[in-house]
């Protein structure tokens, strides 16, 4: 405990320092033994010593004076306490989303609907058959928990069926996410060979995915085609050659492009492939089950309409509202190659991925896709989402903060939906004191941490993103960190 002492040379520093406790003193305070009776001697001691150490640096800055020291040190075993509970706080936490962007990625995208979470449950806690067959007690593959399931949702019959239908059979695996699946898919299709790319969908995804770079680490050679904004089937027709392996179609999902332009439909590439027999990969992006169209979002493609495609990939974690997880369904023999590479076993998902798909598509496929969060809460009605906030602003409105219902759009987000806006409703927070930015840092550090926006000097806090049995606990947050307690009129 000699660390910082007397590094200022500073006489008065060193008389402060000389008030402080040593951790044997402490330890032998009454307030102490309290705490002492429901933690461990050596969590006492470290928080102490951190504690200590903070009040070290405050007095090296030049912080303190002795009346300032004495008050900090009367209260402290109360800052023991909160430095024991912090330090016991788990990293990964439970925030409340007030941003109203429903897929957001620094907040986890999406949230998992209650069967997902009650399947995760039960395959966490035990033993599961993730790899063996029940029936012949054989070694099997973790991919069948979830095949037949996605290819019933895109209306397809399992490769097992085949002789039922005329279609060719399909498969379908999982990696780890969809930039995983994109990645092996040109590996294992395409490698040493060309895949013909529009030029308006060499994109970048968000999180550094961008489709030349991807496609230039699986060892496939890009050919580029077309412009940026118009590119024709005859330019992909005319880019074909004994070098092509794969022609690919990226979904441009989080810009929109309007104007002077053109691209092919999936099915004029389709038909192109079939012809020139060169398989179409359609990087569909977001998992789309729900068509969106009611909703204004500009012809956002469903799953449904890649179906043509001879392999799509998808996020499990975007607007299918899944666990984070990457799908690809195809043909039986691309699926076939892409299960021989080696690659596969590095970019595949645990258990619980799998529980949660399993569950997320069976919500679908039993007609209760409303109980898939992220499908809800596009889904809510903007007049609800004004009553909660009126509800919430009533709570909280103080002499200290003023509250109201304003309305606003939110955002799907998540790279989705670019032009999709949702009309919907936040709470609009104006502080007595503290300016916006400074209310929105300290909404952050509550427990659990409150994550809003700014706009025109308030905090907004859109509560189509906060699942409504939030809404007491953030009203009962807000009323005492901030409002300081002194519930008022204002509003009336
Ligand atoms: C989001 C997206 C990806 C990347 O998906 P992750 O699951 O985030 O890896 C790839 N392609 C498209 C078209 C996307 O929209």
């Amino acid at each position: 405990m000699k660390r910082s002492e007397n590094t200022t040379g500073d006489p008065e520093a060193a008389s402060l320092y000389s008030l402080l406790p040593s951790i044997n003193r402490l330890l032998l305070a009454p307030e102490f033994a309290i705490i002492l009776q429901s933690e461990s001697h050596s969590t006492v001691v470290r928080a102490m010593r951190d504690v200590l150490f903070r009040i070290r640096q405050e007095i090296a800055e030049g912080l303190h004076t002795p009346a300032s020291l004495n008050s900090f040190l009367i209260g402290l075993h109360l800052a023991v306490t909160r430095e024991i509970s912090q330090s016991k706080r788990y990293s990964l936490r439970r925030v409340i989303n007030a941003t109203g962007v429903i897929l957001h990625t620094n907040l986890g995208r999406a949230p998992l609907s209650a069967s997902a979470l009650s399947h995760i449950q039960e395959i966490a806690a035990g033993y599961s058959n993730l790899e063996l067959d029940l029936e012949t007690g054989e070694r099997s593959r973790r991919d069948v928990h979830t095949e037949e399931l996605l290819l019933r949702l895109l209306n397809f019959n399992a490769g097992k069926l085949k002789a039922s239908s005329t279609a060719p059979p399909r498969s379908a695996v999982v990696v780890n996410n969809c930039a995983a699946a994109t990645f092996l898919a040109l590996n294992s299709l395409a490698e040493g060979a060309e895949v013909i790319v529009s030029r308006g969908e060499l994109v970048e995804i968000g999180g550094g995915f961008r489709i030349p770079e991807i496609l230039a680490k699986s060892g496939a050679r890009l050919r580029e085609v077309g412009t940026t904004n118009r590119t024709k089937l005859a330019d992909y027709e005319s880019a074909i050659s004994s070098d092509t392996g794969l022609i690919l179609r990226v979904h441009q999902s989080n810009f929109s492009m309007e104007g002077f332009t053109e691209r092919p439909t999936l099915q004029d590439l389709v038909s192109l492939g079939r012809r020139r027999g060169i398989p179409v990969f359609d990087d569909q992006g977001t998992g789309l089950v729900c068509s969106l169209d009611d909703l204004g979002a500009r012809a956002e493609p469903t799953l449904f309409d890649s179906v043509d495609a001879d392999l799509v990939s998808a996020s499990g974690d975007k607007l299918l509202g899944g666990p984070q997880c990457g799908l690809l369904v195809g043909k039986a023999d691309l699926i076939d190659r892409i299960r021989k590479n080696p690659l596969l076993r590095a970019l595949r998902v645990d258990k619980l991925t799998y529980a949660a798909l399993e569950a997320t598509l069976g919500d679908y496929l039993s007609e209760k896709a409303d109980s898939v969060p992220v499908v809800n809460m596009i889904r809510l009605s903007p007049l609800d989402i004004q009553k909660r906030c009126e509800w919430v602003a009533d709570q909280v409105c103080s002499d200290k903060l003023f509250a109201e219902a304003v309305p606003v759009l939110s955002l799907i987000g998540g790279g989705t939906a670019p032009s999709a806006r949702l009309q919907s409703s936040a709470v609009s927070l104006r502080h007595s004191t503290l300016q916006a930015q400074t209310l929105l840092h300290t909404l952050r550090r509550l427990d659990p941490p409150v994550i809003g926006r700014v706009s025109d000097d308030a905090v907004l806090l859109d509560l189509r993103t906060v699942e409504p049995e939030f809404d007491a606990i953030l009203a009962t947050l807000l009323r005492q960190a901030i409002g300081n307690g002194s519930h008022s009129s204002v509003r009336e």
